[in-house]
């Protein structure tokens, strides 16, 4: 037994079935409702605990949140309760707050700017300081989801207008935040001056004549509604799209961008633009990087599906070993109740995943994946494809060690937590029993996502954050992002 073993809390599979949180807005269409059911469809891989949507009739807000998956929320039925031409949805997974169902989004309030409801992606991280002044100063909170200060923030501005609240409130905040926020005639949005998480900003041709405005946090979301990606909501901006049309101005100065290099690395999906970059190209460019850094004599490359399959694609073009899909996913895993017996050991990694045998069988494997975190899920890996008769198992990760934990959104745990703080590589591929492993480095990585002006955080390898961090504070409040 490794000694890291009694340490390391051995966790379930399903844990890594979250991911962050997904947002996606829309203004101007007869069928709001429906068009971001299939947008947050879309965006299902950013958060699977909780969905939830609010749409306008023009004068109510109208809105619906439940735990669970997006296609198991919106029923027909749910959907008829969600009338109107604007709408806001979002999908969650908990980086900052509790996980249940008051901390679902979209939140929303009324107040002296009328009724008003948000989602949010990334996390605040002066949240805890905002809520403490706030409640001393009499706000009562309903939920522990740091976007809840957000609306505190718009209720007690002193503005009259709700774009002017708005203005105020995000002046105050600060970390990552991409917002969308639904009024009873508009939706606006804003994204932090960093530009830490994604907006794109999209456009839908109606059949009438015109066109709708959407807002998503990827643009797999505009594929399958036909709608048109023109651009990202920049850093530091609000748009306001309303009856008088679309307007979009800097609430602030833009700070030095800061987006964040793990949406290309593993959240975001393969077939989005993200930062204006599309994420296959990137991952793909990672793989042929980390084949010319770090070749292995080998027969096979094997990616661990879904994470590490574009990597995979440009190990294998990049050394000329062929690539074969020799684990296979099971992609309709959910949460079971079922608890197995001890005797079924590494049924979680078992349910997920299946070797191909007869793919591994006697042959020299280059394992490929986009991230390890803790190493647990990764051991079991190596150890599946070698149990299936790999003769060896090189593990090779297409971005640099996790050493340090992120603060703006992304559901990495704690730093004693994250393996590569507390192990050298060595030690770090004893651990997972591989033959050899190697990771991307960090220039290889910049350069995937042809970062040639210094426009990404690395903060997750380097441990170089670009805003302050009340680190002990998070450190403590950190259950899980969104
Ligand atoms: P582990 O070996 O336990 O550290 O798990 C590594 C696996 O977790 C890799 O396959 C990654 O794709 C995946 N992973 C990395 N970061 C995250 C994250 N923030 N949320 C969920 N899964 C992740």
């Amino acid at each position: 037994m490794h000694p890291l073993d009694e340490e390391i809390k051995e966790e379930s599979v399903f844990d890594k079935l979250h991911e962050e949180c997904g947002v996606f807005a829309l203004y101007g269409h007869p069928e709001a409702a429906n068009l971001v059911y299939l947008g947050l469809y879309a965006l299902q891989h950013r958060g699977q605990e909780s969905a939830g949507m609010a749409s306008s009739d023009g004068r109510k807000i109208h809105s619906v949140r439940k735990m669970g998956h997006v296609a198991d929320i919106f029923t027909p039925d749910v959907l008829n309760e969600l009338p109107g031409e604007l709408a806001i949805g979002h999908t969650r997974y908990s980086t900052a707050g509790d996980t249940t169902i008051k901390n679902a989004q979209p939140l929303s309030v009324a107040c002296s700017k009328g009724q008003v409801a948000v989602a949010h992606n990334g996390n605040l991280t002066n949240a805890i300081e905002l809520r403490r002044e706030l409640e001393e100063d009499g706000s009562i909170f309903q939920s522990t989801s740091d976007t809840e200060v957000v609306l505190h923030l718009v209720a007690r501005s002193r503005e009259r207008t709700l774009a002017g609240a708005l203005r105020d409130a995000l002046l105050q905040i600060e970390g990552a935040f991409s917002l969308v926020f639904l009024a009873q005639d508009r939706i606006i949005v804003a994204r932090d001056p960093h530009g830490f998480r994604p907006l794109a900003m999209g456009r839908l041709e109606l059949a009438s004549g015109g066109f709708a405005t959407v807002f998503a946090s990827e643009t797999c979301a505009f594929d399958l509604i036909n709608a048109t990606y023109v651009g990202d909501v920049e850093p530091g901006e609000m748009v306001i799209v309303g009856p008088e049309g679309i307007t979009r101005e800097h609430y602030t100065t833009p700070a030095a961008p800061a987006h964040c290099v793990f949406e290309h690395v593993y959240f975001s999906r393969p077939d989005s633009i993200v930062f204006g970059k599309p994420v296959a190209e990137s991952r793909e460019k990672m793989g042929r990087l980390l084949a010319r850094e770090h070749p292995v004599e080998a027969d096979v490359v094997v990616p661990v599906p879904d994470s590490g399959v574009a990597a995979a694609i440009g190990y294998s073009a990049e050394s000329g070993i062929p690539y074969r899909q020799a684990l296979i996913r099971n992609h309709y895993v959910g949460r079971t109740f079922i608890e197995p017996s001890q005797a079924i050991r590494d049924f979680g990694v078992k349910l997920k995943l299946n070797p191909v045998r007869h793919l591994l069988e006697g042959k020299r494997v280059v394992l490929v994946d986009d991230s390890i975190v803790r190493g647990t899920t990764s051991r079991k890996i190596v150890r599946m494809v070698r149990n299936a008769g790999a003769r060896e198992v090189h593990l090779r990760i297409s971005c640099p060690p996790t050493v340090s934990p992120c603060y703006y959104g992304v559901d990495t745990p704690v730093q004693h937590e994250l393996i590569a703080h507390r192990l050298n590589i060595k030690e770090i591929e004893e651990f997972v029993e591989a033959d050899s492993l190697a990771y991307l480095s960090l220039d290889s990585l910049r350069d995937s996502v042809r970062d040639t002006d210094q426009r990404f955080c690395y903060a997750c390898y380097t441990g170089h954050y670009p805003t302050l961090v009340q680190i002990e504070e998070i450190a403590l409040a950190k259950t899980g992002c969104c």
